[in-house]
């Protein structure tokens, strides 16, 4: 907050002065982060589950008398290297295994939210896979309290406002995310959506409809991933089976004009994972990113981190690289950020807030 509002004075004292802005305060060159501090966004594409880092995946082993299959943190860091979303899988549930008290999950989520507040997080829609930690053994209570309970005085103590999304195993069946979705009704979880992940290909949309349809009648916001291996008609059929409100990554649509011409027009967002793209082998190379082609094409992209501490970075890292490596304006990173802001499931005075504070970052 000290930081923006020493960016609004300074912008107003600009604005006011009849003489040009002195060398060392340029306005519309490249301002180093320190001067006006991160962009400012929303971060709708997180699994809580994927910011556990290594360093903490060791403590919480140690506190729970856990053995890792990994000698050090090196060697444990070395298994980093994915060839594709499932030898990434692979790693992430075996790697939950620390994860077993609500102590474990509360410390995963707040050393996320201090990590994200660095990285101009104001607002986190965070997904939490119940399924992945009831098939070891811990009781759905545990996992969604232990975050909760963070996610509770995330805006006080981190500045950044949250909701919760309980996301489904896609590999599973449809009644076990339905029995999973009763018993979160039924205990009252504070979840404002559900979402869909895991392993893609082989599993559509179509075997989710009566899990999305039971969320639209309890009230409950919806998004899905698709399109990040699966084909284009993933896409298509999350927004006509599931009635999904965003898409979680999407990049395949630009396989498909029709796909993005009806995107375009819907203002669909699009949560775009740049990193983890490239991680994953979704795309070879940075540079290969089809983001640029999206935000040409007129779509509603914005930049996640989706699973940080396996993919590279944060979302300020993510923002980084796009820009060194592709090159990307400043004027497209604004345009996201606003983006992520008016595409999150937050109030419209929230909303409206976080683009005001936008407009003023001095970005
Ligand atoms: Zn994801």
């Amino acid at each position: 907050m000290e930081t923006n509002d020493g960016v609004a004075a300074t912008g107003d004292a600009a604005a006011d002065s009849p003489v040009p802005p002195a060398p060392e305060s340029p306005a519309f060159a490249e301002v180093p982060e320190e001067v006006h501090g991160p962009l400012p966004v929303a971060e709708l594409h997180l699994h809580i589950e994927g910011t556990l880092e290594p360093g903490l995946i060791f403590d919480l082993a140690e506190r729970n008398g856990i053995q890792l299959p990994y000698a050090d943190l090196d060697e444990l860091r070395s298994r980093y290297e994915f060839t594709d979303l499932q030898s990434f899988l692979d790693l992430y549930y075996a790697n939950m295994a620390v994860l077993r008290t609500k102590q474990d999950f509360a410390d995963m989520t707040r050393a996320y939210l201090a990590r994200a507040a660095l990285a101009g997080v104001r607002h986190a829609e965070i997904m939490l896979d119940p399924q992945a930690h009831l098939s070891r053994g811990v009781a759905l209570e545990t996992c969604v309290n232990g975050v909760a309970s963070v996610l509770a005085v995330s805006e006080e103590e981190f500045g950044i406002s949250t909701l919760l999304i309980a996301a489904f195993l896609r590999d599973l069946t449809e009644d076990a995310a339905l029995e999973v979705l009763e018993k979160l009704l039924a205990m009252n979880a504070p979840i404002a959506g559900i979402g869909l992940d895991s392993a893609e290909v082989g599993n559509p949309p179509a075997k989710f409809e009566r899990l999305f349809a039971r969320a639209k009648d309890a009230g409950l916001r919806r998004t899905a991933h698709a399109g990040e291996e699966g084909p284009p008609s993933y896409i298509i059929d999350a927004l006509d089976l599931l009635d999904v409100e965003r898409i979680d990554h999407g990049i395949r649509c630009m396989e498909d004009p029709d796909l993005v011409e009806r995107l375009v027009q819907e203002l669909t967002p699009l949560t775009v994972c740049p990193l983890s793209n490239v991680r994953l082998r979704a795309v070879d190379t940075l540079a290969d990113h089809p983001l640029p082609a999206m935000l040409a094409a007129g779509l509603n992209v914005s930049v996640n981190s989706d699973d940080p501490a396996y993919f590279g970075g944060y979302v300020d890292d993510n923002f980084a690289q796009l820009k060194s490596v592709i090159g990307l304006s400043e004027f497209d990173c604004v345009r996201m950020a606003a983006n992520s802001i008016r595409s999150s499931f937050a109030s419209e005075e929230r909303k409206s807030e976080l683009l005001a504070e936008l407009a003023a970052s001095g970005h």
